[in-house]
């Protein structure tokens, strides 16, 4: 079983969730505190794939229920950049 090598360095960005299209990686939406998972009620939820459907990727990229809405994220990657860039400078 895979394990996430950096937990304490992942950005919560989705991106390995959404290019999954195995639907195998969850990524818990809390980006300040890393959350316990419980693989059971993961699979059990439904969750696996969501992000991915809820984006319109790959099959669900003609389905009209699922616009592809990832330029939302634009905000949250640019004070990525940000914080990176100042940690970067010693401002952080
Ligand atoms: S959510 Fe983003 S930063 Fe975190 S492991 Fe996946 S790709 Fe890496």
């Amino acid at each position: 079983m895979p394990h996430i090598a950096r937990q304490e360095d992942c950005q919560t960005c989705f991106m390995c969730e959404l290019y999954c299209r195995e639907d195998a990686i969850y990524v818990a939406p809390d980006c300040e505190n890393a959350t316990p998972v419980d693989k059971d009620e993961i699979l059990a939820s439904g969750l696996l794939g969501e992000f991915r459907r809820n984006h319109g990727w790959d099959e669900w990229a003609h389905d009209p229920r699922y616009t592809n809405e990832h330029w939302r994220m634009e905000s949250v990657f640019l004070r990525a950049r940000d914080m990176a860039i100042a940690e970067a400078a010693g401002n952080a």
